[in-house]
């Protein structure tokens, strides 16, 4: 590829991504979305005996979830929160004048019941607390959401708006952290198939501020989370596209998810960054799909 011009700026180009004058906001073509759902049904195909239940989630969740999640202590940089027009008539004017002379309108927003969703898997634990205790084998959810964060950047891996796929798996210690060993070894497996440079390392969250830095420290040491990383970005450090999460009982407690014995709930996950598979297959096999390895190929279309 040609090193002078940016991956984004080829991506646009090819007309894989439009640019939107948005950082981090893209509109997809057809060929982009064709390997997100060919990659979807691949990434299906590894846990589909295992799952009990599949679901696919709007890009916004509640916002009283949202809260008991602990996201704005932990995140609130990242976060967004939808907000709308409450007014009266008098207030609607005053949002118009304020419009037409460009000064800020954004007084009469107040909240509304909806919080852009930050990680795919947490609309579904509130859903979970609420069926009561949980089975012996507990839950194992494949779920796919849009999610936000407030991280504009010119890394086209880098977005605001983007989808995960992601197991999730509910219930025992035992249970969730042997989950996220065997999709450790699975995601290995995946990127071997899809001939993508990898690695597996261990990681953390970007917790805000001092505190922050020490909470990040501490899941590093307790190895809470590991990344599957693979080179995506020109001269940049490689790029997470999965990620591999043990949150303890951590969510099992913030919102009473039982397990069969009454006592907090484990959840594990593994998350998929679907935007971020395709750009890495679109950066290692080339921008005509149709020229992808032959192996390539056939594991995402048959
Ligand atoms: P990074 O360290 O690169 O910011 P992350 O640790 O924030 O990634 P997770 O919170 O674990 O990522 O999210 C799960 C997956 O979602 C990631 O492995 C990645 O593939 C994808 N992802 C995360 N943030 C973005 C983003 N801004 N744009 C596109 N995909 C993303
Ligand atoms: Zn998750
Ligand atoms: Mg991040």
């Amino acid at each position: 590829m040609d090193a002078q011009v940016s991956f984004l700026d080829q991506l646009f180009n090819q007309g894989i991504l439009h640019d939107s004058g948005v950082d981090g906001l893209y509109a997809r073509s057809a060929a982009f979305e064709d390997v997100i759902s060919r990659f979807e049904e691949f990434a299906l195909s590894f846990g589909q005996d295992e799952i009990s239940e599949a679901m696919v989630f709007p890009p916004g969740m509640p916002l009283t979830d949202f809260e008991t999640s602990g996201y704005m202590k932990n995140f609130p940089q990242l976060a967004g929160t939808v907000h709308a027009f409450c007014g009266s008539d008098h207030d609607h004017m005053g949002l118009i004048q304020c419009m037409a002379a460009g000064e800020d309108w954004s007084e009469s927003q107040k909240k509304t019941d909806v919080a852009l969703t930050p990680a795919a898997c947490y609309p579904l634990y509130p859903i979970l607390a609420r069926r009561g205790r949980l089975p012996e084998a507990g839950a194992y959810v494949a779920l796919q959401s849009y999610c936000f964060r407030n991280e504009p950047s010119k890394e086209p891996t880098r977005m605001q708006m983007f989808r995960q796929r992601e197991y999730v798996r509910v219930g025992t210690e035992e249970q969730t952290i042997e989950f996220r060993e065997t999709w450790k070894q699975r995601g290995q497996e995946m990127m071997r198939i899809l001939e993508l440079p990898h690695e597996v390392e261990v990681a953390n969250d970007p917790f805000f501020g001092r505190v922050g830095r020490m909470m990040g420290a501490s899941q590093r040491e307790q190895e809470l989370k590991f990344e599957l990383v693979i080179p995506v970005n020109s001269g940049a450090n490689p790029t997470a596209c999965m990620s591999f999460n043990y949150h303890m009982d951590n969510f099992g407690k913030a919102w009473n998810i039982q397990q069969a014995d009454g006592s907090p709930a484990h959840t594990a996950c593994v998350g998929f960054g679907l935007e971020r598979l395709a750009l890495a297959l679109f950066r290692h096999h080339g921008f005509d799909v149709n020229a992808w390895p032959n192996s390539v190929r056939s594991a995402l279309w048959g």
